[in-house]
């Protein structure tokens, strides 16, 4: 069957790996000149299987109001406020309750569930670096109601068979030697053992080479313009070199994917919040992260990438502006410096960078049919993409495939929202 993937970030990647593999001929279309330049070429890295949440839950409203006020906000809102971040706005508090809080997750863990096991099969089937490191992930806790408010979420965890273990601050420091020098600013931690860290733009890279091998095309500098359909069924993709014409389409679009839709009468609520990250050379391997921490008071992740240091955060609703603010470099520079002060030079030379993250207000992304007889989705993923990425994969590729996917789909289609 021809198949045409829109889209070349670590989610179009993906699905055009597992769908060559099983025997489709596989397009690939993307507007960059390489893959991976959108949301997917420099987040956090985090594979965060464990901590696969929706930032949607019980108490986030207040938090939020206290981290708007915050000196170094892990939250931003630009205050002209248009619909679209309205409307985001809202449909995010209706799923502020425990019970959608508790339905979300259980969708989100299932497909991070298939994502850990479809790693450990690639590194099987495949050799290439990526910069995997299973250190597992350090949630960092700076206060004791922070701590506490970690006992209580175990039960969760249990619940998910998570493997965690609650530690104190020497536990952190035996995970994470360099906290040593900051021991006092620290409460205690939640390591999530089985979550991993690696290169999402260097897999992502590596991937699309063994994709070439297995015959996938790749079509850059194409960029799509509509999708034409007539009768519920989609008959071409319209860009700007030409149509492009397959028996099945599968959209992966990030954040680019509701606007794209919204023609066909496809309303998806995909809200581009932009993140940054910086990325510093490591002074003295000693003194720097060894796994990935997320630091639970500014919700900024380090995460340790071969010989640099990856640091990642902030939440900010602007609508698909992209340019780099002074608050993105700040918080990210704060926490490293904070946490890692002699990781790093103190005045590095840095490279500041935003991506959109592809967020439903759900938490989930939205992998699956539509509609139309032909078109499928694998889009939504928000901050977990990376994480999510090869188990939404498989997913698509058995939908495509008209095959019993290997886990429960319930709830992640769009006709949820329905
Ligand atoms: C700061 C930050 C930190 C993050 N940290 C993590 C993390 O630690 N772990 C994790 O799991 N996730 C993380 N994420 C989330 C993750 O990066 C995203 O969920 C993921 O990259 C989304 O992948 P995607 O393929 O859907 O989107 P993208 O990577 O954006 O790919 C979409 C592609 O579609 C192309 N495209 C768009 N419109 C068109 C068009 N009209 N024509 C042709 N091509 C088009 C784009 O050019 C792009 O290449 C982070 C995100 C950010 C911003």
């Amino acid at each position: 069957m021809k198949v045409l993937v829109a889209g070349s970030g670590i989610i179009g990647i993906t699905s055009a790996y597992y769908l060559a593999k099983s025997g489709h001929e596989v397009t690939v279309i993307e507007q960059e000149s390489e893959p991976a330049l959108g949301t997917s070429f420099a987040n956090a890295g985090q594979l965060s299987y464990g901590m696969s949440s929706p930032w949607a839950g019980p108490g986030i409203p207040i938090k939020a109001m206290k981290w708007l006020a915050a000196k170094y906000a892990p939250l931003i809102i630009n205050p002209k406020l248009t619909l679209l971040t309205l409307k985001f706005l809202f449909r995010i508090l209706k799923n502020c309750t425990a019970s959608r809080y508790e339905i979300n997750k259980s969708r989100m863990v299932r497909v991070s569930k298939c994502s850990q096991q479809a790693i450990v099969e690639m590194v099987q089937e495949h050799d290439f670096d990526f910069e995997l490191r299973s250190h597992g992930l350090l949630q960092v806790f700076r206060t004791q109601a922070q701590l506490d408010a970690a006992k209580k979420d175990m039960a969760v965890l249990d619940a998910y068979q998570v493997k965690y273990e609650l530690l104190d601050v020497e536990g952190c420091i035996k995970a994470e030697p360099a906290l040593v020098h900051v021991k006092e600013k620290i409460k205690g931690g939640l390591r999530y053992l089985e979550d991993q860290s690696a290169n999402c733009f260097l897999f992502a890279n590596h991937l699309t080479k063994i994709c070439k091998q297995m015959g996938v095309k790749f079509e850059f500098n194409v960029s799509i313009q509509q999708i034409n359909a007539k009768h519920k069924k989609i008959t071409s993709i319209q860009t700007d070199q030409g149509n492009y014409q397959a028996d099945k389409y599968v959209i992966a679009l990030g954040s680019q994917s509701a606007d794209i839709l919204a023609p066909l009468g496809i309303h998806l609520p995909i809200y581009p919040v932009k993140g940054y990250s910086i990325t510093l050379p490591i002074k003295n391997d000693a003194d720097a992260p060894q796994g990935t921490l997320m630091d639970e008071t500014y919700k900024v992740a380090i995460t340790r990438l071969g010989d640099i240091v990856r640091v990642a955060g902030i939440a900010e609703l602007t609508g698909y502006d992209k340019t780099l603010s002074d608050s993105g470099d700040r918080i990210t520079q704060f926490v490293l410096h904070d946490l890692f002060p002699k990781a790093t030079d103190q005045v590095p030379d840095d490279q500041l960078w935003a991506g959109l993250r592809p967020m439903t207000p759900d938490g989930t992304p939205i992998i699956g049919k539509t509609p139309y007889d032909n078109l499928l989705l694998n889009t939504g993923h928000g901050t977990l993409g990376w994480t999510m990425s090869l188990g939404s994969a498989k997913v698509i590729n058995s939908l495509v495939s008209e095959q019993t996917p290997e886990i429960d789909i319930e709830g992640l289609s769009m006709f949820r929202y329905q």
